[in-house]
């Protein structure tokens, strides 16, 4: 047998819970540890080793990406009251996703995974649109207030020096009502900012970027400031050569043009544009289980995951001792991104060679009509066969030793 592909750098491997954590597992020995002698920092985000660690494991991961660069995550859950009491948790843990985000100020770009058999909603959306959200600010940092009727509210700022201006909102004449105050930063928009043009000049498509700048002239105006101004000075050149655009349009004229296009761009949105859009264009290509994500820093250090959960409905199953056909595509694709990142940082092209390898083995084998359970009921394929998700595994490994 050739020799294994080996590694330089190790990859920053974050293992979690249920069902994906069962996947994991497999897609590593089914998949990759034949080829590839793997060198990764192993960090446990399962829950039951973050009640015993505590948030540090989260953090010491999140730090072993800015110093190796790429890193490889499993869904994890973030507790809520009823995992508080299925874990007997000391703590409501934060949700990890949300502290490795905070720690290396990355933005999440989310890509569906496009099979032959499986018709987008919109049957002309032939090519991946990637919706990348702002992550920080806007509503998801908000402070609400009732306001009863008849009294005022005001914006008030005190600058440094103890000077205060207020500005007006509104006079609750006769009314009631509700106010809330939102903010968000330069420094913030501004990572987001390259974070998008850098990820649109890795992977060679336009980016597209839309506000409300008609309607907020400072604040949306603000962010459509600060693209245009990073692009003009920074990028211009640098997209011009890899013949990919950046293109600013009204947020209203850009869902428009979303849906009347193919697809292959990345679409940078608004926070809360982004919660919204990303839900519907993940629906739209047909299924949550072939969604990709990837957290790209500034720096351009990358976390790969699939972007649904730990599926704890088939963990429960699979506990009972039913067969589960639960979908590892996601799974697959982020060891896949991590494995080709790695090989690309490190100049090793047969890392990278490996990672594409691993995609096309999957969706060759979902294409020859072998699939797991949400995909069989979506599929338009004649000839095809539901299989459970070590079944799947095997299949696509037998693809993937033909073509390594
Ligand atoms: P989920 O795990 O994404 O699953 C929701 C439903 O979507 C599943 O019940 C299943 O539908 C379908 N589904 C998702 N992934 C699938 C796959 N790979 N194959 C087949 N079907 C799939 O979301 P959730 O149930 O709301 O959340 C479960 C846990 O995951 C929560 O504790 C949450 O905190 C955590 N979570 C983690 C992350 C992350 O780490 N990035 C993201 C989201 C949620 P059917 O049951 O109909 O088959
Ligand atoms: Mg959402």
């Amino acid at each position: 047998m050739e020799k294994k592909i080996e590694m330089k750098t190790p990859l920053v491997e974050m293992d979690g819970d249920e069902m994906t954590r069962v996947i994991w597992a497999k897609v590593k020995e089914i998949l990759i540890e034949p080829h590839v002698d793997l060198n990764t920092v192993y960090y446990d985000l399962g829950l039951k080793n973050r009640e015993a660690a505590g948030d540090r494991v989260t953090t010491e991961a999140a730090e072993a990406i800015r110093k190796y660069g790429v890193g490889v995550k499993c869904a994890t859950i973030t507790p809520n009251a009823e995992r508080v009491k299925e874990y007997d948790l000391t703590t409501m843990w934060k949700s990890p996703n949300g502290t490795i985000r905070a720690i290396l100020d990355g933005t999440v770009f989310r890509s569906p995974i496009i099979v032959r058999g499986i018709v987008p909603f919109i049957p002309t959306w032939t090519k991946p649109i990637t919706v990348a959200r702002h992550a920080y600010g806007d509503i998801y940092k908000n402070t609400e207030i009732d306001v009863p009727e008849g009294g005022k509210v005001a914006l008030a700022y005190t600058s440094e020096d103890g000077v205060r201006t207020e500005t007006p909102i509104h006079a609750f004449d006769g009314t009631a009502g509700v106010v809330q105050g939102i903010h968000n930063t330069d420094a913030s928009i501004r990572s987001f900012a390259r974070s998008c043009m850098n990820f649109a000049l890795d992977t060679r498509q336009d980016l597209w970027f839309a506000t409300k700048d008609t309607i907020s002239k400072t604040y949306d105006r603000r962010f459509r400031d600060i693209f245009e101004t990073i692009y003009d000075e920074e990028y211009k050149d640098r997209f011009a050569d890899a013949g990919t655009e950046f293109f600013y349009t009204l947020i209203d004229d850009a869902v428009a043009r979303v849906i009347r296009s193919n697809g292959g761009f990345i679409w940078a949105c608004k926070n809360y544009d982004g919660d919204v859009m990303s839900d519907m264009v993940a629906t739209a290509y047909g299924s949550l289980a072939m969604m990709t994500s990837v957290l790209v820093s500034p720096e351009g250090h990358c976390e790969y995951e699939a972007a649904h959960g730990t599926v704890q409905r088939h963990y429960y199953k699979y506990l009972k001792g039913e067969p589960t056909s639960t979908n590892a595509v996601a799974t697959i694709y982020a060891w896949a991104g991590a494995l080709m990142k790695r090989g690309e940082k490190d100049g090793l092209a047969r890392l990278s060679g490996f990672g594409a390898k691993m995609e096309v083995a999957a969706v060759k084998t979902i294409e020859d009509g072998i699939m797991t359970g949400d995909l069989f009921d979506l599929s338009n394929l004649e000839r095809k066969r539901r299989v459970d998700t070590e079944t799947f595994l095997l299949e696509v490994g037998q693809r993937l030793a033909a073509i390594v």
